[in-house]
């Protein structure tokens, strides 16, 4: 384990920063990705001690910063590129379904066996007596191997339901297989209303890193099978094949979790809608941007197929951002052609001339000046006005001024 940690910058870092705190491990998905052979990306720090005092020495070792958290009572070591949290080996309570835990010190063991999945209940000492030590939940090592999801009692799912949706992300990410009885069991939590304790923070923070997946659309379809959609809100309905449509118009410079997420949600009313994502602390503007997708796609479909000229598509698609345009060409397939054509080349066309330029030609103040520029942007979409003389001509014209 050392050798491996040693290969990889930021653990071979962690490595000097924990070199002789004793009581020191990595935990969690670092140690599972670096058996597997991948990359060690989040670092979790867990110590079996002062937990403080180990993120002090960590970063003054590194000439870096430590924020403690003292609800948590746990801290983040930043430096430069390398960030770490560090904890306090604990056991937790859930003192009701879906609540946060009360925690206290606890050996590592049971700091483990809290975890939500067994191939994340891992952790390898950096620290003495035995560096590089791995030490497992039970069945840890066996379940990684076999590339197994599985709880690690049989209250899992009850105690914290956020769980239901970290198993079909982890099922996708890694590809790992839900073990029987924990599907068993992820079936039965979504049955009895397990989500309905969380508050719709903590969900929606689950959901948000879902969408950011590097396969949602895998991890929606999983969802799916588990009754998870319907258990999020009865009308939200994944539809991976439209998201997988709307997302291959998308420009990279939009957002591909929020158009999916749209996918799914055609089905609600607009009150319905804002309510879900308000309390799923969505920001405003993303849930604005989704309710505009998912409730507009269809007509906007329809009026992007009916479109021809380029100033009509411009028309018609006039405030709308990229997503609400893709997810009406996933819905419409007669609008790809003026999606696709608003999206890849339209959206980015701008006049040379600005306001200024028609107040100098003698136009007053007012709405003449709005008007006379969107008729000179659409001659220019059109491809009848060509340059700066060709543009103030159209706009001129447009107020009857030339
Ligand atoms: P990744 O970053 O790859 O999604 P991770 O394992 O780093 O995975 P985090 O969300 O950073 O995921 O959590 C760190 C560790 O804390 C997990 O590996 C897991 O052991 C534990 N953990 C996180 N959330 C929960 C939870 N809801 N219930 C139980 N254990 C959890």
């Amino acid at each position: 384990m050392i050798a491996r940690l040693r290969a990889q910058p930021r653990t071979a870092r962690l490595l000097d920063a924990l070199d002789g705190v004793a009581g020191a491990h990595l935990v969690g998905g670092a140690v599972r990705d670096v058996l597997l052979g991948g990359e060690a990306v989040d670092l979790d720090v867990v110590v079996e001690g002062d937990a403080a005092a180990a993120a002090h020495t960590a970063a003054q070792r590194l000439g870096g910063t430590v924020s403690e958290h003292e609800r948590f009572g746990t801290a983040t070591v930043e430096a430069g590129d390398l960030a770490f949290d560090v904890a306090r080996a604990r056991r937790e309570r859930y003192p009701a379904p879906g609540s946060l835990p009360e925690v206290e010190p606890a050996p590592l063991e049971e700091d483990l066996r809290r975890r939500d999945f067994t191939v994340n209940a891992l952790a390898v000492a950096l620290g003495p007596p035995d560096p590089g030590t791995l030490r497992a939940a039970p069945r840890g090592v066996e379940d990684l191997d076999a590339r197994r999801l599985r709880v690690l009692h049989d209250a899992s799912f009850r105690d914290d339901p956020t769980r239901l949706l970290r198993l079909v992300r982890y099922a996708t990410r890694l590809r790992f297989a839900p073990e029987a009885r924990t599907e068993e069991l992820a079936r039965a939590a979504v049955s009895a209303g397990a989500l309905g304790t969380v508050s719709g923070g903590r969900i929606g923070d689950e959901v948000r890193l879902l969408l950011r997946e590097p396969e949602p659309n895998t991890a929606l379809r999983l969802a799916s099978e588990l009754g998870l959609d319907r258990a999020l809100h009865p009308s939200f309905a994944p539809d991976p094949e439209a998201a997988e449509r709307a997302r291959s118009l998308l420009p990279p410079d939009a957002r591909e979790d929020l158009v999916i997420l749209a996918a799914g949600c055609r089905g609600f009313d607009r009150e319905a809608l804002t309510r879900w994502l308000d309390e799923l602390e969505f920001p405003a503007a993303d849930r604005d941007r989704v309710v505009s997708a998912a409730l507009g796609a269809a007509a906007l479909g329809r009026r992007l197929a009916a479109a021809n000229r380029p100033s009509e598509i411009a028309a018609v698609v006039s405030g709308l951002a990229p997503e609400a345009v893709a997810l009406a060409a996933a819905v419409v397939p007669d609008a790809v052609a003026s999606a696709r054509r608003w999206l890849e080349e339209l959206r980015h066309v701008s006049l040379e001339i600005d306001g200024g330029d028609v107040l100098a030609a003698g136009v007053p103040e007012g709405p003449d000046v709005g008007r006379a520029l969107a008729t000179a942007l659409a001659r220019k979409l059109d491809g009848e006005a060509r340059g700066r003389d060709a543009e103030l001509s159209a706009a001129l014209a447009a107020i009857g001024r030339q």
